[in-house]
């Protein structure tokens, strides 16, 4: 009996050492530089508890590392209006205000409308503030939708048209054929496409363009998805991998990232869990 209590006792404090030395060696501070093996034999596991990030003390560390917080993935709809307070971070682009993550890709898309046809890409509203959403709901236009659920006040939408060819008549344009079939390339998907209507419960728009980045604007596309729909279709705290990136939808209040990720991008989705998006 006592050669088992020493047995035991020695193995306690081998236990409590490595747990002290774990923590002395690898201070959370230091996760992204730590090794982390896992098995990538299925698509998805469940992440191990233990290294997880507390977002809200260490996303300055998460940021200082290269990642950044953005709002490319918020699901903003009837069912999911944005905060009242809610306000993106915009750029100015001669008047007209989008999104500041959606900035590359909007120039990039233009830049090969420009390169393939010879002629811009213009936006006719990106963002808009309450005031001007309700302004909209008010005239009566039948496309608007109420005044949370409106991406437009998260300038992550676009409404891009071509010279003689907006509205409906942008399909009967080569550039709005080719924004239709390939916008998903640049980060953007058509948010209410024609296979759709009865989850968005907004008729088809080939001109309302939604940015919500690379890879997430192919995959729903290949698979024929609405935003809605992809988003649900993420089992909370399990890893996906498309190409080279990794995907997990999170908790707010502790982010798992595994070592070697970058090009990090942080998005929370407005359903109550963050995004985390990152190549490998
Ligand atoms: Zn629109």
């Amino acid at each position: 009996m006592k050669r088992f209590f020493i047995i035991a006792l020695a193995f306690a404090v081998v236990l409590i050492s490595a747990f002290f030395l774990a923590e002395k060696f690898f201070p959370a501070e230091t996760y992204l530089l730590k090794n982390f093996i896992y098995n990538n034999s299925k698509n998805s596991f469940p992440a191990p508890e233990k290294d997880f990030f507390e977002l809200n003390s260490d996303l300055s560390n998460l940021i200082e590392n290269g990642a950044m917080l953005n709002d490319s993935l918020l699901l903003i709809n009837e069912t999911h209006p944005l905060p009242e307070n809610y306000s993106p971070e915009l750029i100015d682009l001669g008047g007209i205000y989008i999104n500041s993550c959606a900035k590359e890709a909007y120039h990039n898309l233009a830049d090969d409308i420009k390169d393939f046809y010879g002629n811009p890409l213009y936006i006719m509203s990106a963002f808009r503030t309450r005031d001007e959403q309700i302004e909209i709901l008010e005239s009566g236009n039948e496309y608007a939708a109420s005044v949370d659920s409106s991406e437009h006040l998260s300038g992550l939408a676009l409404d891009v048209y071509v010279k003689y060819y907006a509205g409906m008549g942008f399909l009967d344009s080569e550039e709005g054929q080719f924004v239709n079939s390939y916008c998903q390339d640049y980060g953007f998907i058509i948010r209410y496409p024609y296979y759709g209507e009865h989850i968005t419960g907004i008729p088809f728009e080939p001109w309302h363009l939604r940015y919500v980045g690379l890879p997430h604007s192919k995959i729903i596309t290949e698979n024929k998805l609405t935003l809605e729909e992809y988003i649900e279709s993420y089992i909370p705290g399990e890893i996906y991998h498309y190409e080279n990136y990794f995907i997990s939808r999170q908790k707010p209040d502790k982010i798992f990232i595994p070592e070697g990720l970058y090009e990090i991008v942080i998005s929370p989705d407005n359903t109550g869990y963050y995004f985390i998006t990152g190549k490998q």
